[in-house]
């Protein structure tokens, strides 16, 4: 794996310190469920987040309402300032500070690897195909996939699809990632490949939400961890003391549960 900066094209401006993604007071429902209640969260540029809590407890939904994916019943969420807009040309810049990384990787399956990270800069940032070719092969290299990019999707590693969908939101310039569970489809041995980029984004002080069970990541990356149950945020504190001292029963049971 290289160790060449994944972010150093973007990284020389250094940016003011400050909130980068701020919800206030967050309701969502589907239908009769309140999915997020009150969820109040912000987050500072260059943090790393991370959420857990027990399945179905809202996390995929937070972070589909910060890229707004879903709409929101209540409340606001902005990104670097901005409020999230509704809809139309301003949604869609904003979307595109928001960098997305699924559990399914959700590559262009009929595009090769270097269409996949190039197809965003060239249509949504307006890049030139050189500019957007020459960035997507230094970022596949950064991501340990640089031999690969004429390959499709199908052709690689669950591991290595991931990074290359790690490289497909890098391309962007978000200014925050979001990492939705982007561990829980690989087979164990290709985990740490995806961690290990993972952990260098958040060295180079890449701004990160990060859903994941993988506690050692969470003990060695993050700043923050937020514990979900039932739509509210439990729990906020400092990984350690959240892994080694929760103060709430839901975390403690939880905890006792996958540690
Ligand atoms: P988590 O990611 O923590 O497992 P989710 O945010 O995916 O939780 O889901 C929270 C709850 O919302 C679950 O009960 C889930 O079944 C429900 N849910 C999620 N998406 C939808 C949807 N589009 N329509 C109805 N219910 C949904
Ligand atoms: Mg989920």
């Amino acid at each position: 794996m290289s160790d060449v900066s994944l972010t150093k094209d973007f990284a020389d401006a250094a940016p003011p310190a400050g909130d980068l993604v701020v919800l206030d007071s967050v309701n969502k429902h589907f239908g009769a469920l309140h999915v997020l209640q009150d969820i109040n969260l912000t987050i500072r540029r260059g943090e790393v987040v991370v959420v857990i809590g027990p399945s179905g407890s809202g996390k995929s939904t937070l972070c589909r309402a910060i890229n707004r994916l879903e709409t929101i019943d209540d409340g606001a969420i902005s990104i670097d300032g901005e409020p999230l807009p509704e809809e139309g040309r301003e949604l869609a810049r904003l979307r595109a500070d928001v960098g997305m990384v699924f559990q399914s990787f959700n590559l262009f399956a009929h595009k090769t690897v270097l269409q996949n990270v190039t197809l965003g800069p060239i249509k949504v940032r307006r890049k030139s195909r050189a500019d957007a070719e020459e960035r997507a092969r230094a970022l596949l290299d950064r991501v340990g996939v640089g031999n690969q990019a004429d390959k499709y999707p199908a052709q690689l590693s669950g591991g290595q699809q991931q990074r290359v969908a790690i490289a497909r939101a890098l391309a962007m310039e978000p200014k925050v990632m979001l990492f939705d569970e982007p561990t829980s489809a690989l087979d164990p041995e290709m985990i740490n490949e995806v961690l290990e980029v993972m952990q260098q984004l958040a060295r180079e002080g890449m701004t990160m939400i990060v859903v994941t069970h993988e506690m050692g990541f969470a003990r060695s990356a993050a700043n923050r961890v937020v514990f979900m149950a039932d739509g509210r945020i439990v729990e906020e504190a400092d990984p350690h003391q959240f892994f080694d001292n929760p103060r709430s029963d839901r975390a403690k049971d939880f905890l006792s549960k996958i540690l």
